[in-house]
């Protein structure tokens, strides 16, 4: 969709508001051309002593009025379109803030946050004026010029006005000129305050690092590059900006010029009074605001494109994961992984190659293998924030394609290895996928994850505000925390990945005792670098370099050791530097 396109769609839906401020501002323009023939049956009146001073004070007291008058449609019409024009700010970050919730992890590789957070700002804004003020700007110079010179042309002379308008096609042509330097200059002030944007938010959500690393002297010498391109940028954008001034006043002063000179002959000759001459020159006067409503209109208006070809970049780009399945909810069964082959974008060699795997419901299987060997990989094509290249999963005999994303989302529970918590109490985050859960409910899911103790010690127990204003929590807490969350969910299907990293060992061989208890015959995939929590699962499979080598039970993958398994190799490893660190 094209920026017209978009304007057009909104002042259609918009039309009412739309259309009384062009009828005020059409008042207005009546009134304003008006005045300058009334002032100059004034002034003929005056010359030739024609008027009383009853009559005069009468023809004042018409000016007043229409002064007044004037006035209060100004105001009118500005409070009805702002209030229409701000609609379409809030319309536009919904829309961006809609596309953004639903795009994948392949959009966010590619996007910078700061970016996109300017686009929701900067970019929005630019539009919203493109929209409001430029369309009605636009429509009002246009329609005074039209009556103004119409004015000219018949109230006062046509020669005349002939005369006046030879300068203005030239002004034209520099307004084409500037315009266009205009586009590419706020794009490029967009693009840099975008880079600004980003480096800020890449230094605020860093900055613990930062500072241990004695870095930011650098950060502010970068910020203070990357200030000084948006100003420069911004600057060279209103450099020739500036320039659509000059333009309006060569070409008006010319069209004075011009006029004066043949005005005064024909004054001269007695084809003209001095009166319709006076009037003359107040239209003219009043031909300033058109003009320099053009060149206000073409800056807002190359702006709006600018920023509208950046965010329809975003808001058009396709999404990564279709939603276009039809099954819904999820049911219980078994996931089965049919040669699955999977590769990043920009990846040389596949993440998962070939995988085969069946995982039975109500079973937990345990993921191992060294790090990059596709663990993670495995659990996002679970979660389908991936689409494999070739072969696909099922769930319970469905492919993972065919459910709504609602569902899926709805059937599978998942802890990432760095949770996320929000900005609410602990009992709000944990119930973030169910808020209406009981606090005795939110209690027994935090005493599976074992954190109850944890969170009754808190100076506001389970009332305690978290996140980035609140109580900051261990990382071992966060993670148990996020456990919590995704067991209070009856998803059937859990994936922890690396869920339980920061917590001990014994912890976590706890919490993944609970979940076994638990007997809710929920399937659970557990990725853990620790062999010794895995132990108890029903399976264990081992990834390296995306193949599956290993899958059985502890003891079926203990006992292929003496062929150099990998499982039984780590195993043997980890047991030796546990019984070091005992000792
Ligand atoms: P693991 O979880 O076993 O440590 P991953 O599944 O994270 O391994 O990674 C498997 C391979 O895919 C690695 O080679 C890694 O570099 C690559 N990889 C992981 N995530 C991405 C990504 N977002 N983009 C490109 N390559 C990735």
């Amino acid at each position: 969709m094209t920026l017209p396109q978009l304007i057009r769609r909104f002042v259609r839906r918009h039309a009412a508001a739309y259309l009384l401020s062009a009828a005020l501002l059409a008042g207005i323009a009546l009134l304003v051309t008006w005045l300058p023939r009334q002032i100059g049956h004034m002034v003929d009146g005056l010359v030739a002593h024609r008027l009383t001073t009853e009559q005069m004070w009468q023809e004042v007291g018409w000016l007043l009025a229409a002064g007044v008058a004037i006035y209060a449609m100004r105001v009118a019409w500005r409070l009805k379109l702002y209030s229409a024009a701000y609609r379409m700010g809030v319309e536009l970050r919904e829309a961006l803030y809609a596309r953004l919730a639903q795009q994948g992890p392949r959009f966010y590789q590619t996007r910078r946050t700061g970016d996109l957070m300017a686009l929701a700002t900067n970019d929005v804004d630019a539009v919203e004026m493109a929209a409001g003020e430029a369309v009605l700007a636009g429509f009002d110079g246009m329609q005074t010029f039209v009556l103004v010179v119409l004015a000219m042309a018949i109230g006062v002379d046509w020669r005349l006005a002939a005369v006046a308008l030879l300068p203005f096609p030239f002004m034209a042509l520099g307004f084409w000129i500037v315009s266009r330097k205009v586009h590419e200059r706020s794009r490029d002030a967009l693009d840099r305050f975008g880079d600004l944007n980003d480096h800020v938010q890449e230094t605020i959500s860093g900055v613990r690092t930062l500072r241990a690393l004695g870095l930011e002297g650098l950060s502010s010498a970068r910020f203070s590059t990357l200030a000084g391109a948006a100003a420069e940028a911004s600057f060279q954008a209103q450099r020739w900006e500036a320039l659509y001034e000059p333009a309006v006043g060569t070409a008006l002063s010319a069209a004075m010029v011009l006029s004066l000179a043949l005005g005064g002959w024909l004054v001269w000759h007695d084809e003209l009074s001095i009166g319709q001459l006076t009037s003359f020159g107040l239209y003219l006067a009043q031909l300033i605001w058109p003009m320099f409503a053009a060149g206000w209109v073409l800056s807002l208006w190359e702006r709006g494109r600018a920023a509208w070809d950046r965010l329809s970049a975003v808001l058009e780009e396709p999404l990564a994961i279709e939603d276009d399945g039809t099954i819904a909810p999820v049911r219980p069964g078994p996931v089965v992984v049919r040669d699955m082959t999977f590769t990043y974008p920009g990846g040389t060699s596949p993440a998962l190659a070939g995988l085969d795997l069946t995982i039975p419901a109500g079973t937990t299987l345990g993921l191992v293998g060294p790090t990059g060997s596709g663990k993670s990989t495995l659990i996002r094509l679970l979660l389908r924030q991936w689409m494999p290249q070739a072969g696909h999963v099922s769930w319970n005999g469905v492919a993972l394609a065919d459910y709504t994303l609602e569902a899926l989302r709805a059937g599978i529970a998942w802890v990432p290895q760095e949770p996320i918590l929000f900005s609410a109490t602990v009992a709000e985050n944990i119930a973030l996928a169910r808020p209406e859960a009981t606090r005795d409910e939110i209690a027994a899911a935090a005493r599976l994850a074992d954190v109850h103790d944890d969170i009754t010690r808190l100076p506001q127990g389970y009332d305690t505000p978290v996140g980035e204003r609140g109580v900051t929590l261990s990382g071992g807490q966060r993670q148990r925390v996020a456990i919590a969350r995704a067991l209070l969910t009856d998803a059937p299907l859990l994936l922890l990945d690396d869920a339980l990293s920061a917590v001990d060992t014994e912890t976590e061989h706890r919490i993944l005792g609970h979940l076994r208890g638990e007997r809710t015959g929920r399937t659970v995939v557990v990725v853990s670098h620790r062999l010794s929590a895995l132990a108890d699962a029903d399976r264990i499979a081992v990834l390296r370099h995306g193949h599956l080598t290993e899958i059985g039970t502890h003891e079926e993958l203990l006992a292929r050791g003496t062929h150099g398994g990998w499982y039984a190799h780590q195993w043997r490893v980890q047991q030796l530097e546990a019984s070091l660190d005992a000792a």
